[in-house]
């Protein structure tokens, strides 16, 4: 049941139609942590600078199931830093800085305590990061990746070597077509198997998710939120993949089956991340409220 996840603690700034936020707690960590503590303890191995704000650090406290004991604080470097501006749409963003800073020094240390993980997810982060990482961990029963447009651009190599090396991969479908020169998300996730890892996960925004796994494909439809409920995006794929890691980590296998039942939580999960921006809403809800809403969920997807 020990889940950990390593990836970015960033100062986010974003920009959407409904207004704007600036330096606020994000990163691909942040948010998959927050996410998975509603179903499993977490453990945080990253990085930060020292001009991380306190407050980040009260925010990030709030989800009791967090364990920061593996978040180092680097004073003499610079925390990462990304600003995205969202399209009226809500589904597409252009990003409109990266500043890297300590996510291009060492990898973080894993706390000895840390060190019989058994459930790892890679958010996003230098592939070469994760792959450190990852050969750390030596107990690991189930290690999940996730990746962006920006590491298959600067470091496909590494990104090829670690998906040698993961059960699973979770991206967008922009990035998987970038990954593969295949558009067609089934596809283009069959191509990605044939790079390595059991399953991948093809994420497409308000349109779902799709699971291709050895043994077969899945289809998940995204949580039919109304307008006013969708505030910020940002972070809804690292909830979604939290949701879904956080499910698995109490799940006697990982068939497709349970990747499936891991993919409807993970979807209710990040539907509650897009009704703020940054961490605020998932700072509000308890188990109680995901529930309740997978309940809601489980009517409006069934078939048959
Ligand atoms: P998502 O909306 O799920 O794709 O995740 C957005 C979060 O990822 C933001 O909070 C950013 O700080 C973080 N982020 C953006 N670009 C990168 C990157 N290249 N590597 C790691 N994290 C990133």
């Amino acid at each position: 049941m020990s889940l950990l996840v390593t990836g970015t603690i960033g100062i986010d700034t974003v920009e959407t139609p409904t207004g704007k936020a600036q330096r606020m707690l994000g990163g691909s960590c942040a948010y998959f942590a927050a996410a998975a503590s509603f179903h499993t303890p977490v453990r945080v191995v990253a990085a930060v600078g020292g001009d991380w704000p306190a407050e980040h650090r009260t925010m990030l406290s709030r989800f009791r199931n967090v364990d920061l004991e593996g978040l180092e604080v680097r004073p003499g470097s610079k925390t990462f830093a990304w600003s995205g501006r969202y399209f009226d749409n809500m589904n597409e963003r252009e990003t409109l800085f990266t500043h890297l800073g300590v996510v291009e020094e060492k990898p973080p240390r894993i706390p000895s305590k840390y060190a019989d993980s058994q459930y790892i997810f890679l958010a996003n982060t230098h592939p070469a990061v994760q792959m450190e990482l990852l050969n750390h961990l030596p107990k690991r029963k189930l290690a999940v990746a996730d990746t962006m447009d920006l590491w298959i651009n600067i470091s496909r190599p590494e990104l090829l070597q670690l998906l040698r090396q993961v059960d699973g991969v979770v991206l967008n479908y922009s990035e998987a077509e970038q990954l593969t020169g295949v558009r067609n998300a089934v596809t283009a996730c069959r191509k990605i198997l044939d790079m390595g890892p059991q399953f991948a996960v093809n994420k497409k925004g308000e349109h779902g998710a799709i699971l291709v796994h050895r043994d077969g494909v899945a289809t998940m439809p995204a949580y039919p939120a109304e307008l006013h409920q969708v505030v910020d995006p940002t972070g809804a794929g690292d909830s979604f993949a939290g949701g879904m890691m956080g499910h698995l980590a109490n799940a006697p296998r990982f068939d497709l089956q349970s990747l499936q039942t891991a993919l409807a939580w993970g979807t209710v999960t990040a539907s509650f991340t897009i009704e703020s921006f940054g961490l605020d809403r998932l700072a509000q809800i308890s188990r109680a409220d995901i529930d309740a809403r997978m309940k809601l969920f489980q009517a409006a997807a069934r078939v048959g």
